[in-house]
């Protein structure tokens, strides 16, 4: 862990990976994740790109190393690319080490060079079945060929492609081990994730949720799965398939706490800081910074929210009412 940071929370741990929810809009509307009818924030509310990168900088300056844009889609934002831009300069001083972004595949083919050209080295790119159909049931709104198209571009731009699929019982779980050999054989690692009962959605999230301990269960009957230490700064556990020779991990929120190693930090596109994803405790970051012009107001509210970040969540997908734990959208915070 780098202790480098002026960030230590409460339980010693060092906060060095921020992650930036740009915009909560999206051009999809995956079940689990969005209602048909959302609705989003008035365009008033959110922060400018400006004050977006302002606020990345002052976070840098604390001991932030690693950078995630995230959403809604990050890559329907509005001039996404000059904030990309922007901060890909601290990639250039070396206080960053790294400028990634959670996507849907949707608008790649078109970024994918220039966001190689900013210095970004990998994607995280969401994708829960190769089946055009299931896609479209899936996605609501998606184009299978279109996120095709962008995967391929972002690999002849030379970005390193980590595919995000959602684990949902009676949809992809039998056609998990097809993807993961698809995902190998194409060089991409893989993580799955457990759904997380987050925002009220159109579906009954008790109906998709698929244990990851079963699923890697159902995985081993045809994979030979070995545990590796492997880390990305992530929550995800490794192992490596010893038929594809390729990594695939597994984020476990709900079978397994990953919470006591936790080194990050949440922004929504309002300034809203989260100290943790499976909580509702926040801080308003908007209101110091935009009360002054200088950045201490802003700094002393991050160093507050930071000494109250919680020892970890305990995410329960609760049965009898059916309601989410958390109740905002994971489009607010962007996983
Ligand atoms: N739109 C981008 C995308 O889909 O990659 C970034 C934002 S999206 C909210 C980030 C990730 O959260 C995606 O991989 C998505 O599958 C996942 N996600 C959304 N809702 C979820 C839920 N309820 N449980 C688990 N993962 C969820
Ligand atoms: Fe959009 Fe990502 Fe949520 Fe799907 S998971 S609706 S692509 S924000």
């Amino acid at each position: 862990m780098d202790q480098t940071s002026s960030m230590i929370d409460p339980f010693g741990r060092a906060i060095t990976y921020l992650r930036v929810s740009v915009t909560d809009r999206c051009d999809f509307r995956c079940v689990y994740c969005m209602a048909e009818d959302m609705t989003f924030l008035p365009k008033k509310d959110l922060l400018s790109l400006e004050e977006l990168e302002r606020l990345c900088a002052v976070f840098i300056e604390k001991g932030v190393r690693k950078l995630r844009l995230t959403g809604g889609e990050p890559l329907v934002r509005k001039n996404i690319m000059h904030l990309i831009r922007q901060l890909s300069r601290h990639l250039d001083t070396g206080a960053l080490e790294e400028v990634t972004l959670t996507t849907n595949g949707s608008q790649l083919e078109r970024f994918a060079a220039e966001l190689a050209d900013c210095g970004v080295r990998r994607v995280n790119i969401s994708l829960d079945t190769l089946d055009p159909e299931k896609f479209r049931a899936i996605t609501r709104w998606g184009i299978f060929d279109r996120v095709m198209r962008g995967i391929n571009a972002a690999q002849e731009a030379g970005l390193h492609i980590k595919l995000n699929t959602v684990a949902l019982k009676g949809f992809n779980d039998a056609e998990i081990p097809h993807m993961l050999r698809w995902a190998h054989d194409r060089g991409m690692d893989m993580t799955v994730i457990e759904t997380m009962p987050m925002g009220e959605i159109d579906a009954d999230r008790t109906d998709q949720y698929l244990p990851l301990s079963e699923l890697r269960a159902q995985l081993e009957r045809q994979f030979t799965l070995t545990d590796i230490p492997y880390k990305t700064g992530g929550p995800a556990r490794y192992v490596e398939v010893a038929e594809t020779g390729g990594r695939l991990g597994f984020i476990t929120p709900l079978t397994h706490n990953f919470c006591e190693s936790c080194n990050r930090v949440r922004v929504t596109c309002t300034g809203t800081l989260y100290m943790c994803l499976g909580q509702d405790d926040a801080a308003d970051l908007r209101a110091p910074m935009r009360a002054s012009e200088g950045n201490e107001l802003l700094s002393r509210a991050i160093d507050e929210a930071i000494g109250r970040k919680p020892k970890g969540h305990d995410f329960v997908i609760d049965r009898s009412t059916k309601r989410p734990a958390v109740s905002r959208h994971m489009s607010v915070t962007g996983g």
